[in-house]
């Protein structure tokens, strides 16, 4: 296969040909308890006659668990003679973070999306970057990369797009986030893009989408429909899907987020959030009030909100520390 070419890894199942089938990356991991042992990482490829060919992802930080299971999902259920193309379906992007449910791989603590384009002799999370940019993200025209808040972070659900220099590609990929239908479309400015799976795919002029759908290291029935009801309309959208859009209860709201509008931990302590997730923020509101632990007599530390919004992100866990993520507000776009 060509593939072993230019990566170590290599794959079971043929990349090129029509039909539904499924396979794996295979990346050799020797080690003290397998000292030949490998890497499976699961793969679909659903491919039938001419169309866009749609890279899905999921597992790109491994305690994130709605893109595994809605894609796995969907590999399964979706009849071949519904696609116009090709759709490329990787649920467990970062296979050995997955495997442990933490955000990083415990093999080299790799964050995947720091990894992208990866090295080919580098760590394992960089052999896995470097294999899914040479051989799906090159052939991919759109790729939906399925994030959530995972176990430190949760999000009013939402679909993200970005604001990049070509203003052509930057509308395109905002029809695709308001196809995708979540309760939030946000449009966002990436201020530290470098090694994302997001620039490594937009920086050749294609399609990206990714998402922020709850967290809390776990998944609920309501953002798991929303990524079913996403993932359908996103190929359906992009035209790899025959189907129909499916229309979400209420449209989905256009946002965006200032840097302002991210605020973090300059006190550590236990925290207590004055405003809920999805409720309406003005710049100065209360939002939080940290306590210290050793301190009895002092009031808790105020947190502001430091735009106006709506209250999109914040920490999951009582207890935060200086430097932590602490809230995200986006405004009407
Ligand atoms: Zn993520």
């Amino acid at each position: 296969m060509s593939s072993t070419r230019k990566s170590r890894a290599n794959l079971t199942l043929p990349i090129d040909g029509n039909g539904k089938r499924f396979g794996h990356i295979v990346l050799p991991w020797s080690r003290n308890d397998s000292a030949w042992g490998s890497i499976r990482i699961p793969v679909a490829i659903i491919a039938n006659g001419s169309g866009p060919t749609v890279l899905l992802t999921g597992g790109n930080h491994g305690d994130e668990f709605e893109g595994p299971i809605i894609l796995s999902e969907f590999a399964r259920n979706v009849e071949l003679d519904r696609v116009r193309g090709i759709v490329f379906c990787i649920p467990a992007l970062n296979y050995p973070a997955l495997k442990a449910g933490k955000r990083l791989s415990p093999i080299d603590n790799g964050n995947m999306n720091r990894a992208f384009r990866g090295r080919r002799d580098g760590t394992i999370t960089e052999q896995i970057a470097h294999f899914v940019e040479q051989e799906f993200v090159s052939r991919a025209d759109a790729v939906l990369d399925v994030h959530a808040g995972g176990r430190t972070m949760m999000f009013h659900p939402l679909a993200v797009s970005h604001k990049l220099p070509d203003a052509a590609q930057t509308q395109r990929a905002k029809q695709a986030l308001l196809a995708f239908g979540a309760p939030i479309g946000l449009v966002l400015e990436e201020l530290d893009s470098e090694g994302m799976l997001d620039s490594a795919v937009e920086s050749r002029g294609k399609l990206f989408l990714s998402t922020e759908l709850g967290g809390g290291g776990s998944t609920t029935p309501q953002t798991l429909q929303i990524a079913r009801r996403g993932v359908h309309n996103f190929l359906v959208h992009v035209g790899v899907l025959d189907a129909e859009l499916i229309a979400p209860a209420q449209p989905t709201r256009l946002m965006t987020s200032q840097a302002d509008a991210y605020i973090v931990c300059e006190r550590a302590g236990l925290i207590e959030y004055v405003s809920d997730l999805g409720e309406p923020v003005r710049r100065g509101d209360l939002l939080a009030r940290i306590y210290d632990i050793d301190d009895l007599e002092t009031d808790p530390h105020p947190v502001y909100a430091s735009a106006d919004g709506i209250l999109l992100g914040r920490l999951h866990g009582g207890i935060a520390d200086i430097g932590d993520f602490l809230s995200l507000i986006g405004g009407d776009a």
